[in-house]
């Protein structure tokens, strides 16, 4: 496999300039800087000043704190740019414990419209999906799973991964296969099985024969919510982790937003990084910005093989019959390039009378265009009967970076490269800098813990 080759400060013709290592000669000098102020940034700030550094600086070439976490105010309609949902039980929280007042809980339910244009249970319902399809089609759903367990058990993709548990026709007739090409951005065939494993492990989970024979002898009692569910407040997420980030810089943490960083460069245990305001000297670097960012940081060309998602989010307010009950909606149907949407007037309330969401669409499924997205979400919502009344689009975002593209073995070389840095003295990590499909909070900050903890 290609290696990321040999990196500024181990290039031998590189002539060392005499105020490099001696950072406080270069202006600000600090323990350790972290790039990038999302969740990853803020837990590895927070880590860091555990273990005893007394200066840090997180600094961020975007303008604002929670990193992706965007949120944008049109009129009274405040829009995030997908569905982020909080628990109180966050492990997060021991790090920023300061911003669980501030969340709105709220009462969220999931649904799904399926390819029989049904607004139905998520992810997928006995009831609608497999009691109604009848006789005929049970048996050809029965057929398919066992065709599949006695001839199909090569599983190298996502795709022969779902369709060895539930057969090649469930997975059609579910809309799960659709589902995981507008999640994913390619074709499931395509998406690695090692990722197919970690992220769907659900579907063996539901579709062992052990398990449902378990669950048809004794259905599980409903049990009541575990944790309550939490939104941002509805001034967006800058109120929820301004909080945080004061008592953050309380403690020895400096943010710096809203900076280009151009150069990081390393002199024997010491760093420098060149941002748009000057020089920065430290002595560990923890990076949690995308792969492609800090590679050209170090001067290095970005790796092709690892592709991410752009996301466009457009914003709709609505007024009319909406046509279903559920705050978030999947889209499992044949057609249609939205993958979700979350109607945030559920948790905030209407706003001009009327209600309002955000549809996510993958942008390579549109031509990169907001208005083939529109055109498309209208068409499509249209044709299944939901939104019926008058639908506004307000305004949109895109966002690239969205999340991490498991094709081609790119988790290979994604841990290559970041081994490459890690020699080089970087300890790159996240969603972004891992190039980690970390689904959740959650699990960020239980990654960012144990990222840093290593020797
Ligand atoms: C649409 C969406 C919905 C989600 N829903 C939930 C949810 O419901 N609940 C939940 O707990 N988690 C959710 N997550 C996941 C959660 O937000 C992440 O696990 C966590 O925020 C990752 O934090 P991070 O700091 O590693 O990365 P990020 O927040 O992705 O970014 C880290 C840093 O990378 C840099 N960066 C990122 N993108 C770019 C770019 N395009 N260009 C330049 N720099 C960039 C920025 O400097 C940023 O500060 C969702 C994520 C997305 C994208």
């Amino acid at each position: 496999m290609p290696s990321l080759g040999p990196l500024p400060s181990q290039s031998t013709d590189h002539v060392a300039d005499p105020a490099e290592g001696r950072p406080d000669a270069d202006g600000a000098k600090y323990d350790a800087v972290v790039l990038g102020a999302g969740i990853s940034g803020l837990v590895s700030a927070s880590v860091l000043i555990k273990q005893g550094c007394s200066r840090v600086l997180v600094i961020d070439e975007y303008p604002h704190v929670g990193g992706n976490h965007i949120d944008r105010r049109i009129g009274d309609y405040t829009f995030d740019i997908g569905s982020f949902i909080f628990q109180d039980d966050s492990p997060l929280l021991a790090h920023l414990p300061e911003i669980l007042p501030r969340y709105v809980p709220i009462e969220p339910s999931w649904g799904r419209l399926n390819p029989q244009g049904m607004v139905t249970q998520y992810p997928i319902s006995i009831r609608d999906d497999l009691v109604r399809a009848g006789p005929l089609e049970w048996l050809r759903i029965m057929l398919s799973v066992l065709y599949a367990r006695l001839f199909q058990r090569r599983r190298s993709n996502a795709r022969e991964f779902a369709r060895y548990w539930i057969g090649a026709r469930l997975l059609y007739r579910s809309g799960l296969e659709n589902y995981m090409r507008r999640f994913y951005g390619v074709p499931p065939e395509r998406i690695d099985i090692r990722f197919a494993e970690k992220r769907m492990l659900w579907i063996k989970e539901h579709a062992m024969v052990r398990n449902l024979v378990r669950r048809l002898l004794a259905p599980a009692a409903p049990s009541g919510p575990r944790n309550t569910q939490l939104a941002r407040p509805a001034e967006g997420f800058s109120y929820l982790y301004d909080v945080a980030v004061k008592r953050l810089e309380s403690s020895g943490v400096t943010f710096l937003l809203g900076q280009q960083l151009h150069e990081l460069r390393r002199n024997g245990d010491a760093f420098r990084l060149q941002t748009g305001d000057g020089p920065i000297g430290m002595g560990r670097v923890v990076s949690t910005i995308p792969l492609d960012r800090i590679l050209r940081l170090c001067g290095k060309a970005p790796d092709a093989r690892l592709s991410t998602v752009t996301l466009i989010s457009l914003f709709f307010s609505f007024s009319g019959d909406r046509g279903f009950r559920d705050s978030i909606l999947y889209n499992f149907s044949h057609e249609g390039a939205w993958k979700r949407l979350t109607v945030y007037s559920d948790f905030y309330g209407r706003a001009e009378g009327r209600e309002y969401f955000t549809a996510e669409v993958n942008a390579d499924h549109v031509l990169n265009s907001v208005e083939v997205a529109e055109q498309d979400f209208r068409r499509h919502v249209a044709a299944n009967r939901i939104f019926n009344g008058d639908l506004k689009l307000e305004g949109s975002h895109v966002v690239s970076n969205a999340y991490p593209v498991y094709t081609d073995r790119a988790d290979e070389f994604a841990a290559e490269t970041i081994a490459d840095l890690r020699a080089f003295g970087v300890e790159s990590i996240g969603r972004q800098g891992g190039f980690d499909y970390q689904p959740t909070a959650r699990v960020t900050t239980l990654k960012a813990e144990e990222a840093l903890q290593q020797p």
